[in-house]
């Protein structure tokens, strides 16, 4: 109910970008965004005739200094949705680098500030239901998967595959993140430093709810992915040959085809395109119909960036 309220007239896409600050021990250098305000970002763009200006506009914009819980602020009201039997898709989008998994998860060292979205909404699931045991008992179970190459792996399993961990009250939200944390652990298994294998797969961490209504007996159910995409740096085909040109195929193809699919709903076009990756398959269900989606584009400030920056800002203008 909150969603709807605050929902734009566009329907159930929306696209919030964040800007990436410089880091810590980075060289000074020139930010390429030039100005931001709660909706719009202006970049500084190299042109033939001198310096020039581009600008971007999104449902939201969250510069530099925007903070994990400013974020979140924004994304709760979808998320409480998934209680009303809602299906909801977010996902973070970007360049390697841009901070995807730090709006998802957080950095590698977490306090309670920089908790990302994954924890804040599984937190707030369980805290909302915990609010309504009187009048809704609910079900809730997750499932960590990571999509490479196409092929999909169970996150929190070793043996089969879409294993769905169920939640009762007792376990709650440490036991949840126990259970990231493995995945997270599973998910590194096989990289290196040079051979980071996070930035080239999918990962999804997918939250059900089914919930009873204590009085009439009615049952809803309500499903929420919340989607750290790969990379979506082009890599050049003279650079990369064998393993390595394969995923980076396998990376763009599956980033256009999620692209395809959200823009032809965002368009309200009849068909949509849903069978071109094993992510909009895997998705189908939560992309389109009552369903919510949210895209977080991350844009790094770095000049060196700007061809991936304007890139990501166009791959986010199709979808808008
Ligand atoms: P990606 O997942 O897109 O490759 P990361 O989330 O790993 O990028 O971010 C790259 C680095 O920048 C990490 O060290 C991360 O902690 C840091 N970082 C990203 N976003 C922010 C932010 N908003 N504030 C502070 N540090 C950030
Ligand atoms: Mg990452």
């Amino acid at each position: 109910k909150l969603y709807n309220q605050v929902q734009d007239l566009k329907g159930n896409i929306r696209v919030y970008c964040r800007v990436r600050p410089f880091l810590p021990g980075q060289p000074n250098a020139l930010s390429t965004v030039e100005d931001l305000d709660e909706k719009t970002i202006t970049l500084l763009t190299p042109s033939k005739y001198g310096k020039g200006k581009k600008s971007f506009t999104f449902n939201k914009v969250f510069g530099p200094s925007g903070t994990q819980e400013e974020v979140f602020a924004d994304t709760q009201p979808l998320i409480r949705s998934v209680l009303d039997g809602y299906n909801v898709c977010i996902f973070a989008y970007g360049q390697t680098g841009s901070g995807k998994t730090y709006t998802m998860t957080g950095p590698k060292e977490l306090t309670n500030e920089s908790l990302g979205v994954n924890y804040r909404a599984l937190s707030d699931l369980f805290m909302i239901s915990e609010q309504r045991k009187d009048t809704i008992s609910y079900d809730i179970s997750v499932q960590m998967i990571e999509i490479y190459n196409e092929q999909v792996r169970d996150l929190l399993v070793t043996d089969g595959l879409n294993k769905k961990y169920p939640f009762t009250k007792f376990f709650k939200v440490f036991y949840v993140i126990n259970l990231m944390n493995l995945g997270l652990k599973n998910r590194a298994v096989g990289s290196t430093a040079m051979n980071d294998r996070s930035s080239r797969s999918h990962s999804c961490l997918t939250v059900h709810v089914q919930g009873r209504d204590l009085t009439s007996g009615s049952i809803l159910r309500g499903c929420m992915h919340l989607v750290d995409l790969a990379g979506s740096e082009r890599v050049d085909k003279t650079d990369v040959v064998g393993d390595r040109l394969k995923e980076a195929q396998h990376i763009n193809r599956s980033l256009s085809a999620l692209g395809d699919v959200i823009a032809s709903l965002a368009q309200k076009q009849s068909h949509v395109p849903y069978r071109n990756s094993k992510l909009t398959q895997l998705l189908q269900d939560s992309l389109g119909g009552q369903a919510k989606t949210l895209m977080f584009v991350h844009i790094s400030p770095e000049p060196d960036t700007l061809g991936e920056t304007l890139s990501t800002l166009k791959f986010a203008e199709r979808v808008s």
